[in-house]
């Protein structure tokens, strides 16, 4: 059986709300939102479209989060796939899997692309070449390339790509008419930490000694990604220990259990 490239989701329901703090990013990308939305209102004085942007920040900052958030506040429907799979499971089709999926984005336009880890294909061409399927990935890449050229200007089509390596990737992706902007997506601080515990709060029942403040001082250097895991992990604790209710213990035990995943994923890396 073949394996799925890329997905495609229309009625997504995710939208700004659930993005918590980010509001730089927030307020960048709206613009997206707004190409998307009308675009007559954009080109009628004769300017175009951005094509792309980059979304550019460490791992579980939310970058894929906020790329289905445009699509949901634009609804539009949203095609995703990631660098890596692609390099990985597609040896010999990666360039005919991009000409597809721009196709079928093309077709149900207005869309979004989001191509995810967009380093596993965008990185400098003809630097480490250690790796066999190097012209693999140069053909896909040359591929994304020239689809990203061939868009007339009102196609309306729009390709968001996320990195946490903004410094690997071939310049040629950020010439003018590709990926020309840049979105920062940054760790949280205290007050977005807060912000990112309140939003994955709310499903959870938890007991009237709980306090957010606090939470958002014992998470330093913790990602979205991370303070979601913390969350789910504390109700998890809780229920093992047939618990009603989700307490401070068991937080400060799940922030404790994620900080020991953070240390020994940072222990094989160095
Ligand atoms: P990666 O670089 O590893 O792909 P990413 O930046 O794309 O990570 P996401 O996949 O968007 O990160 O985040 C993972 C999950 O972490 C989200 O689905 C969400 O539950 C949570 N999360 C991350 N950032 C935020 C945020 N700012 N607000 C709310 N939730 C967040």
């Amino acid at each position: 059986s073949r394996a799925k490239l890329f997905d495609e989701k229309i009625d997504t329901k995710t939208s700004f709300k659930d993005v918590a703090g980010l509001e730089g990013a927030k307020e960048e990308i709206q613009e997206i939102v707004d190409f998307l939305k009308s675009p007559d209102k954009y080109t009628s004085l004769g300017g175009k479209i951005p094509k792309g942007a980059l979304l550019v920040g460490p791992p579980g900052t939310g970058k894929t989060l906020l790329a289905k958030a445009v699509a949901g506040e634009a609804k539009v429907p949203f095609f995703s796939l990631s660098g890596s799979d692609f390099v990985e499971m597609f040896v010999g089709v990666g360039a005919s899997r991009v000409r597809d999926l721009f196709k079928q984005a093309k077709e149900k336009s207005p869309s979004i692309i989001f191509i995810d880890e967009i380093d596993a294909i965008g990185r400098a061409r003809g630097k480490n070449n250690f790796s066999g399927s190097n012209d693999e990935r140069e053909n896909t890449l040359n591929q994304l390339l020239t689809e990203m050229d061939g868009f007339g200007t009102n196609t309306n089509v729009i390709v968001l790509a996320a990195t946490n390596r903004a410094d690997v990737l071939d310049k040629a992706l950020m010439r003018a008419g590709r990926f020309d902007r840049q979105i920062y997506v940054d760790l949280p601080d205290i007050r977005e930490r807060k912000e990112i515990f309140e939003v994955h709060l709310r499903p959870i029942k938890r007991s009237n000694d709980l306090d957010v403040d606090f939470l958002a001082r014992q998470t330093p250097g913790f990602s979205g990604a991370d303070i979601a895991n913390v969350c789910n992990e504390a109700a998890l604790i809780a229920a093992r220990q047939g618990k009603k209710e989700v307490t401070k213990q068991d937080f400060l035990d799940a922030v404790d259990r994620i900080i020991g995943g953070l240390e020994k994923k940072n222990k094989i890396i160095t």
